[in-house]
């Protein structure tokens, strides 16, 4: 999608700092961190949120979610704790409608979550 921030990342077309890159799958930093470790986890492939790559390409879902858990303990977070999150809708936080998720650790991590 021309118009998406997330897919224009993935095209190249956005700089991004990125930490992990596969076939399905890129990881790169948040550009507003809200921890030590804020990693923004996504499909290549466009998806708007959580639920609908889900239904449509759980493969890929789980790649993702492997791959989160891969960028955690590289980023030395896996034993101190560190949590995934999609925010799904406007009414929950989500400003970006290509799937992404949140990696945050680093620092201790409040719940709920307010
Ligand atoms: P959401 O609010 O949709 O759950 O999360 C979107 C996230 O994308 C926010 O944490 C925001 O800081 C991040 N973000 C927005 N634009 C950019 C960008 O151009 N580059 C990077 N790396 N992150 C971005
Ligand atoms: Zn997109």
């Amino acid at each position: 999608m021309a118009d998406c921030l997330f897919c224009r990342v993935v095209a190249g077309e956005i700089p991004a700092d990125v930490v992990a890159d596969s076939e399905r799958i890129l990881a790169f930093r948040d550009i507003n961190p809200q921890a030590p470790v804020h990693v923004l986890v996504i499909p290549k492939q466009h998806h708007p949120d959580v639920g609908t790559l889900a239904a449509n390409d759980p493969a890929t879902l789980a790649d993702l979610h492997a791959t989160a858990s891969r960028v955690a303990a590289a980023e030395g977070v896996d034993a101190s704790g560190w949590r995934l999150v999609f925010n799904t809708g406007v009414g929950a936080g989500q400003s970006v409608f290509h799937v992404h998720g949140h990696v945050l650790g680093g620092r201790p991590l409040s719940w709920p979550p307010g």
